[in-house]
């Protein structure tokens, strides 16, 4: 039985991911439990993907995922979460921004949360990213009557049960704790850290993050709204 599936999405990362590759496996190897790695490669033009053929081939648990062309991280997301057999999805970007060492301090959590989700508090990003996310979270938090900080960190580890529940759509991948917590589950930010990128470039711009983020954030909102709850009270059916 697999315990923890790590879910990469990569777009154009070539020179991000033997790094990254390393850094995962020291993690793993600190975990003592059986673990996988799917990596999603979202229609890369940049040779990412023979890279990742060669730790599938020296890995036997290590999966990859090739998509014909650029989808999207949230469409990346969802074909590594359909793919994953571990009991938990632990996802984490493939920019290096993320450190996977922080997933040992997040473990712990897992006792009594169903998700734990980074909160990169000491952010490492242009002033304006970090203003235009800090305003993004706000507005979001207003909206989906929420209190996450930090919704965009990637790192995030999610009790796999509750994750297949969710039909995932663009842009939903902002969305997973509140997604999360209308199956059921208990949500526990932690304060990771956060990496300057050194390597590639940041796939998304500002105000086409802003502008479709908007559009999303409506669409939770309308389902938070509209969700169905219902108690069976009696049942002919068997128990
Ligand atoms: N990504 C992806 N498909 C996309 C855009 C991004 O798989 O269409 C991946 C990307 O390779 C990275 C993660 O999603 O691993 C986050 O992207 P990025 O680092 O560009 O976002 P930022 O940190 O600038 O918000
Ligand atoms: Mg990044």
């Amino acid at each position: 039985m697999i315990e923890f599936s790590f879910v990469i999405p990569v777009y154009n990362e070539a020179d991000n991911l033997i790094a990254l590759n390393n850094e995962l496996r020291a993690v793993i190897s600190r975990l003592e439990e059986p673990c996988e790695v799917i990596w999603v490669d979202d229609g890369g033009v940049d040779g990412g993907l023979s890279i990742i053929k060669t730790f599938a081939e020296s890995d036997p648990n290590c999966r990859y995922l090739a998509f014909e062309k650029n989808c999207g991280q949230s469409a990346a997301l969802a074909a590594g979460f359909c793919a994953a057999k571990g009991r938990y999805v632990i996802t984490l970007d493939s920019d290096l921004q993320n450190n996977p060492m922080d997933i040992l301090e997040m473990i712990p959590y897992l006792a009594e949360y169903d998700m734990v989700m980074g909160w990169r508090n000491d952010r490492h990003d242009t002033w304006w990213k970090k203003f235009s996310s800090w305003f993004a979270n706000s507005v979001r938090n207003w909206l989906s009557r929420e209190t996450i900080h930090d919704t965009g960190c990637s790192l995030k580890i999610m009790k796999t049960k509750y994750l297949k529940n969710i039909r995932m759509y663009k842009g939903m991948h902002r969305f997973l704790p509140t997604l999360m917590r209308m199956e059921g589950a208990k949500v526990k930010e932690v304060p990771v850290s956060h990496r300057p990128r050194t390597k590639g470039v940041s796939k998304y711009g500002t105000w086409d993050r802003a502008f479709s983020g908007l559009r999303d954030l409506l669409a939770v909102r309308w389902m938070q709204d509209r969700k169905i709850s219902y108690h069976i009270k009696e049942t002919s059916d068997e128990p």
